[in-house]
């Protein structure tokens, strides 16, 4: 049997937030900082939800997880020419963060779990000297909050998390994103929550909170947010940070209000579903899935493997396979990007680096999301197509 579901087709919206989002388009204040005596709108409600739903003192709404990071970089100081650590497996738009911004991005290696290298981010914050890392927790992979901290303290490393897989994951049951000094999320279309595009920035720390406020482009309404520090924190960030223009909208926030009120068990649903394709995917031996941290709790949206020993044409021929049979997978071995998926030598605007760790690695490494328009009986199918395909492909490399 094939697989015959799609596997970009999103969840429709809660009607809640379509019933928000016309009373949002009838009055047509749309902008965040609205100048009639309604001050209180959809945007700060948001800001102050999430910042509740976090755990975070302070929460930022902006227009996308891109300049969340962009932001959260300028905030601590990053600028021209300043080198910022960063996972060499993650998607673009995170060394595109930082180039933005006119730093520079320095590569840390991927374990086979494709989680941050700690030895090689030791030995690169010493000899570059870097004190930023902007940690992406790339497909939802947690690496051992504690033992990171401890080589970022032991540094003066300032730590930004890229959170745009991980919202709603937790470590020793705190959020993922509670551990860094700022952390980023993403509502983008392809998320945890999807208002097309969208993002926030949190933090316990009034000093970059406020400044981070300025930098979205506040002009002088930071007392019209729910969630930010107090004005006595605005008294320098006002002058000395730049407009950078990023603010989320109110029609965006009033459909992701309802559902961040629907979160967790979205989270819940994800890691059901991940867990029928997984245990079905953990009796191949043909095949390897990372392991998970012990202390964390992943939110299942996306699942990856490898299939260690593979060459290129046979990854190849394992991805037609799949999409012979209605799955749809990517892979990170491909000599051009494609889609959505770029490896860090085809980032030429930053010069060369060598990774020969995460190129084997990701050489043999597999990616499929799992949208919440699966049932139980699709995850089914999947793993057991999948098991089929990687069988198949392993036994024409026997002979
Ligand atoms: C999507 C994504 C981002 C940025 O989110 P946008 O809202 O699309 O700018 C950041 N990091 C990772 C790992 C992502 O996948």
């Amino acid at each position: 049997m094939n697989f015959t579901k799609s596997f970009t087709k999103q969840s429709p919206l809660p009607p809640e937030a379509l019933d928000a989002a016309m009373r949002a388009l009838t009055s047509a204040d749309l902008h965040r900082y609205q100048i009639t005596e309604n001050d209180h709108g959809e945007v700060t409600a948001l800001e102050e939800e999430f910042a509740a739903w976090q755990g975070a003192k302070y929460c930022l709404s902006v227009t996308s997880g891109g300049q969340a990071m962009q932001i959260a970089l300028r905030t601590i100081g990053v600028d021209a020419g300043t080198i910022v650590l960063t996972n060499a497996f993650t998607l673009a738009p995170v060394p595109g963060a930082i180039q933005a911004v006119g730093g520079v991005p320095f590569l840390v290696e991927t374990t086979a779990d494709l989680i941050i290298d700690l030895d090689d981010l030791k030995s690169k914050a010493a000899t570059s000297g870097a004190r930023v890392l902007l940690l992406s927790h790339m497909r939802g992979h947690l690496v051992n909050m504690k033992e990171l901290r401890e080589v970022t303290d032991a540094m003066s490393i300032t730590v930004i998390e890229d959170c745009a897989h991980t919202m709603g994951a937790t470590y020793c049951g705190k959020r993922s994103g509670s551990f860094g000094a700022l952390a980023c999320f993403s509502t983008q279309t392809y998320k945890h929550m999807n208002s097309g595009e969208g993002g926030f920035l949190t933090s316990d720390d009034p000093v970059a909170m406020a400044r981070a406020i300025v930098l979205s482009g506040s002009y002088m309404n930071f007392h019209k947010h729910g969630a930010a520090p107090g004005e006595q924190y605005f008294s320098d960030a006002k002058f000395d940070c730049p407009n950078t223009s990023a603010r989320m909208d109110e029609l965006r926030a009033s459909i992701l209000r309802p559902q961040l009120a629907l979160l967790d068990s979205a989270v819940d649903e994800w890691n059901h579903r991940y867990s029928i394709v997984a245990g079905i995917l953990s009796d191949c031996e043909e095949l390897k899935l990372p392991q998970a941290c012990e202390y964390g709790k992943r939110v299942g949206s996306s699942l990856q493997f490898s299939v260690p020993g593979f060459s290129a044409d046979q990854c190849l021929k394992l991805l037609d396979k799949a999409k012979s049979r209605g799955v749809e997978l990517k892979w990170f071995g491909r000599e051009l990007p494609h889609g959505f998926t770029s490896v860090h030598s085809h980032w030429r605007y930053m010069s060369p680096q060598s990774l020969p760790q995460t190129d084997r690695v990701l050489a043999t490494v597999f990616d499929m999301r799992i949208p919440l328009s699966f049932d139980d009986a699709d995850c089914r199918l999947l793993g057991n197509i999948l098991v089929d395909i990687v069988r198949d492909s392993y036994q024409a490399m026997q002979i």
